[in-house]
């Protein structure tokens, strides 16, 4: 049995928390906020997850929601512009559902599971100095803040870091009064293209079932317009705006005016995609090993985070279960590769998304609008990116692959 500290409860920590519980490891969490604060306050993320990530909250008994909220089994992305005229759309099943839990239903309940095994919670906001503490009293120590500054410990590997500046601007609402779009529940992405995207699903919140949707504005350009926004109503004001303005077609779904699903529905920030290092040395010379979001962060236009956070999780739990010996160095980066051959797709899957597609993925893109099996496959690359490999990342693959499906068709 070992002792493991993990700094941050949030998806990817209470995750492996949890499932090192259940391995007989004894496990100490460390939370800067407690299950009440974060259920109290403001939403965190969309959460959109698909059928592999949720398959491995399955496997460790913390779906609790599988039943009990929205699920859509379809993707569908169009391309248009300001006055609606469609210049892409396509649209295929998922062959397993997706679903987003309001994180501030999910981490409380889960931060309970963690202590109902015998887990060890500590809330407090970790400086360099409980890192030391921590790493000195346990035998590996793992740093699971997903985008707050002890991250930072973690030094930016370039190699693996095309952007040095965010590529978004972000705006994240719960609603209602937001019609289900016509037929199956969805994923909707909406590309205006040279301005931004409008992402919308299903989810559950506090009160119950809602619409989620993000705004990613490109910098600089006509939605880049938050400055102004104070207030939660000023947000969901300007987000109705920018629905109208620059997405007629989704705009069709507001039934009279969007309404908040709670006065803490709203989130606006800015992320710099970055992958890490994944070991970092503590002034002592002891180690911390890095998980997730500090370690390998994305834009969420793809909605990839949560569910790199499970997967990076089950990759971890796994290798920490069938070791036997000291969490040195090696074991470490030897681990964050296992997730890298995996994180890589995503990273590029997620970068080709914000910046100007090129040829090859419009071709794709296009030849899904008459194809159904690519349609489908496109939907399930949601799920796992890596599965659409090697022809979505590469021109020449890319080439081969449209051939064949044109001779198939
Ligand atoms: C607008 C937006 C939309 C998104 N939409 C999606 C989506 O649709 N699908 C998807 O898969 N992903 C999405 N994501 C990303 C996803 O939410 C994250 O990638 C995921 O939560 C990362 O998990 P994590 O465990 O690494 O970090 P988190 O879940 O962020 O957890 C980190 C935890 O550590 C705590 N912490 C930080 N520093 C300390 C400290 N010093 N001491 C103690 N605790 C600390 C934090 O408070 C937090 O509770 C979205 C993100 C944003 C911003």
């Amino acid at each position: 049995m070992a002792k493991i500290a993990i700094v941050g409860a949030g998806q990817a920590g209470l995750h492996l928390g949890i499932g090192l519980l259940a391995g007989g490891h004894q496990v100490t969490m460390v939370s800067n906020r407690t299950g009440a604060e974060i259920a109290a306050g403001f939403v965190t993320s969309s959460q959109s997850m698909y059928g592999m990530a949720l398959g491995f909250e399955r496997e460790l008994g913390i779906d609790y929601w599988q039943d009990g909220a929205p699920q859509y089994r379809a993707a569908q992305m169009r391309a248009a512009d300001s006055e609606g005229n469609v210049g892409l759309f396509w649209q295929g099943d998922m062959e397993e559902p997706g679903q987003s839990i309001d994180q501030r239903i999910k981490m409380p309940r889960w931060m309970d599971r963690f202590e109902e095994l015998g887990g060890d919670l500590i809330i407090a906001d970790a400086d360099m100095a409980m890192l030391e503490r921590l790493a000195a009293s346990h035998d590996l120590l793992i740093v699971a803040s997903g985008k707050g500054e002890i991250g930072r410990l973690f030094e930016r590997n370039p190699a693996r870091s095309p952007f040095t500046q965010p590529q978004r601007v972000l705006a994240l609402t719960y609603v209602h009064r937001f019609s289900p779009r016509p037929g199956k529940p969805a994923i909707c992405i909406n590309i205006n293209p040279g301005i931004g995207e409008f992402v919308s699903f299903p989810g559950l919140t506090l009160d119950g079932p809602c619409e989620i949707f993000t705004i990613e504005a490109i910098p600089g350009g006509p939605m880049d317009c938050w400055g102004e926004v104070k207030t939660a109503q000023d947000h969901l004001a300007v987000s109705e705006r920018l629905l109208r303005d620059f997405f007629p077609i989704e705009a069709e779904r507001i039934e009279g005016h969007l309404e908040l699903t709670d006065d803490k529905a709203v989130l606006r920030g800015r992320i710099t995609p970055t992958t890490r290092h994944p070991v970092a040395a503590l002034p002592s010379g002891a180690l911390a090993f890095g998980i997730a979001d500090a370690v390998c962060v994305n834009d969420p236009i793809t909605g990839q985070g949560s569910n790199n956070a499970a997967k990076c999780a089950k990759v971890y739990l796994d290798a920490i279960l069938a070791h036997d010996g000291p969490f040195d160095a090696q074991w470490m980066n030897a681990t964050f590769e296992t997730y890298w051959d995996y994180a890589r797709y995503v990273v590029d899957y997620t970068n080709m998304t914000l910046t100007p597609p090129p040829p090859h993925m419009m071709q794709i893109l296009k030849a899904a609008e008459t194809d159904p099996t690519l349609a489908r496959l496109m939907a399930n690359s949601f799920n796992d990116p890596k599965a659409i490999a090697p022809w979505y990342y590469d021109p020449v693959e890319a080439d081969r692959f449209l051939s064949e499906r044109a001779q198939a068709a």
